[in-house]
């Protein structure tokens, strides 16, 4: 590849993330120094996987408050973790991030980036931002962001993660010269914030060097990945409540997820209408929007005169526990309307075919 030397390239980076870097509370005051706190930065890095920094803030302020240090997290109770995690989405890095918590309490920090990619929930990406930021290792972290900021400045045609190994050779020399911790930062706030997918040039500190911009391919590089359409469901979301008590899902051990608690859900193609819907209690829908499906989500209120015995894996929860489970977002939601007005439906399954579908058969 003929590249650009990376120091002079990105030489514009430092003092350009200097003036705008925002003071976010994972962010060591001194950039040439290791990290005082490694597991705050593991915290933020698996944390901003997927979830912008504005949503990241509070909730990462709340976990330093509650699980201060990687031998705190390991011994605090599942539930309690994934109950902090709540609303953050993606609970397989709350997991994740207890069992490395429980790996570092256990045997310190890994020495090199080959043993932190090992920790569980650090990929390639995640390995080498923690390396760089909290033990100012040149290792380089390129996600999405970066290889965007990196294919327009090169000029890299079709796929800009096809040459990562490239890029990633290309970039230690800048790392060593600008500093791993203050480089990786200033890579990753460009892309987020001015070489977004539609890129603001016009305050871009690399614009005088950018191949993209002096050749108006701002528009094209990186081209735009086509997105599967995600597929579309409808289901009833259903609070059964007997005597104090409500219908759950028990958490499964593996998968998604993992360590939640949900509510039963009815395919809403599959069940016939109610004739007359009696107590039941509905509230407005709503769409909810996952990476591959988006669900047409109606939430309901069943009452049921006293608690059945339910099949295995679904659960009766006394009003008094519920509000300490960990539930996924969708699952929060009906939870939070209990006890709100709500009204009759027009339209409702019937509520004996569903209790039919969640009891155990008698002996
Ligand atoms: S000049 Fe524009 S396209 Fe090039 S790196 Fe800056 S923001 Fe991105």
């Amino acid at each position: 590849m003929s590249w650009p030397l990376s120091p002079e390239l990105l030489a514009p980076l430092a003092p350009w993330f200097e003036r705008v870097r925002r003071d976010l509370a994972w962010r060591a005051r001194d950039l040439d120094a290791p990290h005082p706190d490694p597991y705050a930065v593991l915290v933020s890095e698996l944390m901003l996987q997927q979830t912008q920094v504005a949503t990241v803030v509070p909730y990462f302020d709340r976990w330093l408050a509650r699980f201060p240090d990687a031998a705190t997290l390991a011994e605090a109770d599942d539930d309690a973790v994934l109950k902090a995690w709540e609303g953050l989405g993606y609970y397989r890095r709350a997991r994740f991030l207890k069992a490395a918590a429980a790996s570092v309490a256990a045997e310190g920090w890994p020495g090199d980036l080959g043993g932190l990619a090992r920790l569980p929930g650090l990929g390639p990406y995640t390995a080498a931002a923690v390396g760089a930021i909290a033990f100012q290792w040149p290792t380089p972290a390129l996600d999405g962001n970066a290889f965007r900021v990196l294919a327009r400045l090169l000029l890299i045609e079709g796929d800009p993660k096809a040459p990562a190994a490239d890029l990633r050779t290309w970039l230690v020399p800048a790392l060593q010269a600008l500093g791993p911790s203050r480089l990786t930062q200033a890579l990753m706030e460009l892309g987020a914030t001015v070489c977004a997918p539609i890129p603001a040039c016009g305050t871009c500190p690399l614009a005088d060097r950018c191949a993209a911009r002096l050749n108006g391919r701002t528009g094209d590089i990186p081209p735009v990945a086509k997105r599967a359409k995600p597929k579309a469901s409808a289901l009833w979301l259903v609070a059964f409540e007997a005597q104090g008590q409500f219908l759950l899902l028990t958490p499964a051990a593996k998968g998604l997820l993992a360590g939640l608690w949900r509510w039963p859900t009815f395919d809403a193609a599959d069940q016939t209408p109610a004739t007359d819907p009696g107590p039941i209690t509905a509230w407005p829908g709503w769409t909810q929007v996952y990476t591959h499906r988006r669900e047409a989500v109606s939430p309901l209120h069943i009452p049921v005169e006293a608690p059945f015995t339910p099949v295995e894996g679904l659960r009766w929860v006394p009003r008094a526990e519920l509000q300490g489970l960990p539930l996924g977002k969708r699952d929060q939601r009906l939870r939070d309307l209990l006890g709100t007005p709500g009204q009759s439906p027009l339209e409702a399954p019937d509520p004996a075919d569903l209790v039919r579908a969640c009891a155990a058969p008698s002996p």
